[in-house]
C-alpha cells in the first residue's frame, strides 16, 4: 500500500474514526474541524453493533465511564402497551449491550483518541473548490494556508465527513434519493422525568408522530418526531412547540409531569437522504455526508462509523483503486437502502400489526412454533447484527408482509394499518 496524503473535513465521529484508522496505517492525515458545537447533539443511543468498532478504536472503556448501560429497547405501541426486547434475546455473536451516550463527550473521546495517536487537527471551516478539471476538487488557498502547508500543496485525497452539511455533495450538486417522510425532530434534555430502569431507549408511537426517551446519566433526552404541519398548533417558537407538545400528549405528559427542561430545544429537519455518488477523482464521502436515514432505530452512528471503517479498508488494503472505490460506493448505498426498508416497517404500521397479531396468536400451535424464532431474528436485526444476512432480510419481509396475510388476518391487518400507521 502506498502512503497517501489525505485531508478529512469534519471532526465528528466518522471523521475522527477514519483519521485513527488511516494514521495507524501510516498515511499523512489531517482533520479540519470546528470546535464550536451546539449545546446538545442528537445521536445519543447506540446499537450493540457499534461496540466492536469502539473496541477497535480503543475507546470503549472511556465511553462506558460516562454513559448509561443500555441492555435493550422498549417500544410503546400506545400509552398502555409496552414491549421490551433485551438485546440478549438475539442470542447472536455480538455482545448484547450498547450505551446511551452524552454526544458531546462521545465525540470528544474519539477526537482525543485520534490526537493521542498523532493525528494532526486544524480548527478551521474548510473550504473546498472545483478545479475546472472534471470531478477534481481542491482545498481553497485560505484553507491550505491555514494548514501551514501540511500537505506540501494539495492533499492527494479529500474525504468529506461534514455530516448533514454535505459540503462536497452540495458543491457538486450530486443528485440524491430522499425518503417519503418529511418529519422534523425537536429535542432537549430534561431532569426529573420518570426514571427508566433498566436504561433502555424508549420509543413511543404517539397520536402524532413518535418520540424517544433516552436515559443519560442525570438527564433524559426526550425527542419528538412529527410532521411539521402539526407544529403551529403548539406555539410559535420551537421552545413553545416542544413544551406544549409534551403537555398535550397523554403519554409524554404523564412521563414528564415533574420534569424540568435543562437545555434549549434543538430542531432537526432534513430526513432520509442517500447520495447517488460517493466518490470522484480525488474525493470520497463518508458518514452522514454520504447519506443518512430516519433515526427511529438509532442506526446513525453505527452506519457513520461503519462507513469510516469500510473506507479505511478501501484505502489501507485496496489502495483506493477504481475497483475499490466502486465497491465502497456500492456497499454504502446497499446498506442504507437495506436499513431504509427496515425503517419503513415502523412508519407503515406493519411492525405494530405484527406485534398485535403476535399477541393474539401467541397461544396457537403456529404462534408457539414461530414466536421464539421471531424474537431471535428480529432482535438480531435491531441490534445491527443481522440485517446483512439474506435470511434475516427475507424473514423480516415475510413476517411483516405475507405472514400477516397468510394468517388470514386481512381484516385485522386492514384495520390495524389504518390505526397504526405513524401519522
Ligand atoms: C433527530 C435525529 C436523531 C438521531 N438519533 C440518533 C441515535 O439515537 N443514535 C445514533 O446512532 N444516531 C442518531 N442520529 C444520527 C447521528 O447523529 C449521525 O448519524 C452522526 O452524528 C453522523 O456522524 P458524522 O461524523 O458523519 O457527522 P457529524 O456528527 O454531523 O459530524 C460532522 C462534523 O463536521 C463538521 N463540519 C461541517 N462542515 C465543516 C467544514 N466545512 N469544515 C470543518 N468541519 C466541518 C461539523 O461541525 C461536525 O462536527 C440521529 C440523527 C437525527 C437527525
Amino acid at each position: 500500500m502506498k502512503s497517501k496524503s489525505i485531508a478529512i473535513i469534519g471532526g465528528g465521529p466518522s471523521g475522527c474514526a477514519l483519521a485513527i484508522l488511516l494514521k495507524r496505517a501510516g498515511h499523512k492525515v489531517a482533520v479540519l474541524y470546528l470546535e464550536k458545537r451546539p449545546e446538545i447533539i442528537v445521536g445519543e443511543s447506540l446499537v450493540p453493533a457499534v461496540i466492536p468498532m469502539l473496541k477497535a478504536l480503543g475507546v470503549e472503556d472511556e465511553v462506558k465511564s460516562y454513559s448509561t448501560f443500555k441492555p435493550g429497547a422498549s417500544v410503546w405501541l400506545s400509552k398502555d402497551e409496552e414491549t421490551t426486547s433485551p438485546f440478549s434475546a438475539g442470542q447472536g455473536k455480538i455482545d448484547p449491550y450498547a450505551y446511551n451516550v452524552p454526544r458531546i463527550k462521545f465525540d470528544k473521546t474519539i477526537f482525543n483518541k485520534a490526537k493521542s495517536e498523532g493525528v494532526v487537527f486544524f480548527e478551521h471551516l474548510a473550504k473546498i473548490e472545483k478545479t475546472g478539471n472534471s470531478d477534481e476538487l481542491k482545498l481553497a488557498n485560505e484553507t491550505i494556508e491555514f494548514c501551514k502547508d501540511f500537505f506540501n500543496g494539495q492533499p492527494e485525497w479529500i474525504v468529506d465527513c461534514t455530516g448533514r452539511t454535505r459540503t462536497i455533495a452540495r458543491l457538486l450538486d450530486i443528485p440524491v434519493k430522499t425518503g417519503k417522510r418529511k418529519d422534523v425532530a425537536l429535542f432537549a434534555h430534561l431532569s426529573g422525568a420518570e426514571k427508566i430502569d433498566p436504561c433502555n431507549i424508549h420509543l413511543h408511537r404517539l397520536h402524532k408522530g413518535w418520540s424517544w426517551r433516552i436515559p443519560l446519566p442525570e438527564r433524559t433526552s426526550v425527542g419528538v418526531v412529527i410532521n411539521p404541519s402539526h407544529l403551529p398548533e403548539y406555539g410559535k417558537t420551537i421552545e413553545e412547540q416542544y413544551d406544549n407538545y409534551l403537555k398535550a400528549d397523554d403519554t409524554l405528559c404523564r412521563l414528564t409531569a415533574n420534569a424540568k427542561r435543562e437545555t434549549n430545544v434543538v430542531k432537526y429537519s432534513n430526513y432520509q437522504l442517500i447520495s447517488e455518488r460517493f466518490y470522484g477523482k480525488n474525493w470520497v464521502l463518508t458518514g452522514d455526508a454520504g447519506g443518512f436515514l430516519d433515526p427511529i432505530f438509532s442506526t446513525g452512528l453505527f452506519l457513520a462509523l461503519k462507513g469510516a471503517f469500510r473506507l479505511a479498508k478501501a484505502i489501507n488494503e485496496e489502495d483506493l483503486t477504481p475497483a475499490a472505490l466502486k465497491k465502497y460506493e456500492k456497499e454504502q448505498k446497499w446498506e442504507l437502502q437495506v436499513w431504509q426498508r427496515v425503517v419503513d416497517t415502523w412508519y407503515n404500521g406493519r411492525l405494530f400489526t405484527l406485534f398485535r397479531v403476535g399477541q393474539d396468536r401467541m397461544h396457537t400451535p403456529f404462534g408457539k412454533f414461530i414466536a421464539p424464532h421471531m424474537v431471535k431474528y428480529l432482535t438480531r436485526i435491531f441490534t445491527g447484527e443481522a440485517v446483512y444476512t439474506r435470511y434475516s432480510r427475507y424473514f423480516l419481509r415475510f413476517v411483516t408482509g405475507s405472514l400477516i396475510d397468510l394468517m388470514k388476518l386481512e381484516r385485522l391487518h386492514n384495520r390495524d394499518v389504518k390505526d397504526l400507521q405513524v401519522n
